[in-house]
């Protein structure tokens, strides 16, 4: 059975070699929630295979003669490749030039105290065409895997997500700190977890939402775990929710956890030399 073309183009990677795993959208086989749609792009065509319905796509160059082989080598990855994470491309006229986006997108980060080098470290980047800054997640190997774009210069929502592409955590900081450091913050966004993470043994991890996939989090991995979502009504009753969630996965003997009191603003907007005082002061409450 064939996929029809339009479940497909949106997603087409841009790099020969590169494959994505998407969730099929109309899949003939019910709902998809897994990225069981992959598409790969080859020298001379694109195939996609998806293992809910067992329909497949090509679309070949005209210079190119038929490749089935590709579409067998395809599904001969497929254990391999269920394994891989899938990965996304940014829009494709973004740019990491602060010099170069509107100066509504600088002043957006400067608000929230987000410095050049941090610009650069986190891949923050600015796609015209979108209107957005776009916020990258990479994965261990820095690959691309999720996006989100902040409203700047378009209309619509405040934030978008990459179609396609399962929601991961946003990490501050860099590897060796978020190997070493004892305390975890979770909080909504990704320009929080950067606040964070700037403090000395602190990494922000950022829910980019209110949904934190409690399951797949390792929560005895923390000294101290602190549950910090903003204070607006939705926030305050989605950190609740989470507290009430985490509660009994903690281990007491190794992790000390703590939520953050209404009192306190979202985590972005402390500057770094304000967020000690909040640390220093009981603005947490011990679970
Ligand atoms: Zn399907």
């Amino acid at each position: 059975m064939k996929i029809p073309h339009d479940d497909v183009e949106y997603y087409i990677p841009t790099d020969v070699g590169q494959q994505v795993h998407i969730n099929h959208t109309n899949c003939s086989a019910g709902t998809d929630t897994k990225g069981r749609l992959y598409i790969k792009r080859l020298p001379d065509c694109i195939v996609a295979y998806c293992h809910n319905c067992g329909g497949y796509y090509f679309k070949r160059s005209k210079m190119y003669p038929r490749n089935y082989d590709a579409l067998q080598e395809l599904l001969a990855g497929k254990e391999a490749a269920e394994a891989m994470q899938q990965t996304v491309n940014l829009p494709s006229d973004v740019s990491t030039n602060p010099a170069d986006w509107p100066a509504a997108a600088r002043a957006w980060l400067w608000k929230y105290y987000v410095t050049d080098d941090e610009i650069a470290q986190y891949g923050l980047c600015y796609s015209p065409s979108w209107g957005r800054l776009i916020i990258p997640v990479f994965n261990d190997v820095g690959k691309c895997v999720f996006w989100q774009g902040r409203a700047i210069e378009s209309g619509g929502p405040k934030y978008i997500s990459v179609k396609g592409a399962k929601k991961p955590l946003f990490y501050g900081g860099d590897s060796h700190k978020q190997k070493s450091a004892t305390c975890c913050i979770i909080v909504e966004d990704a320009l929080s977890a950067i606040a964070m993470s700037r403090q000395n043994d602190i990494v922000g991890i950022a829910a980019l939402g209110t949904d934190f996939p409690v399951g797949e989090f390792d929560v005895n991995r923390w000294k101290n775990l602190i549950v910090w979502f903003d204070p607006d009504l939705p926030g305050r009753a989605k950190q609740q929710e989470l507290v009430q969630r985490l509660t009994p996965l903690i281990d007491k003997r190794k992790t000390s956890f703590y939520a953050a009191r209404n009192t306190l603003k979202e985590p972005k907007q402390y500057s770094p030399d304000n967020i000690n005082k909040v640390f220093a002061h009981s603005n947490f409450t011990r679970i």
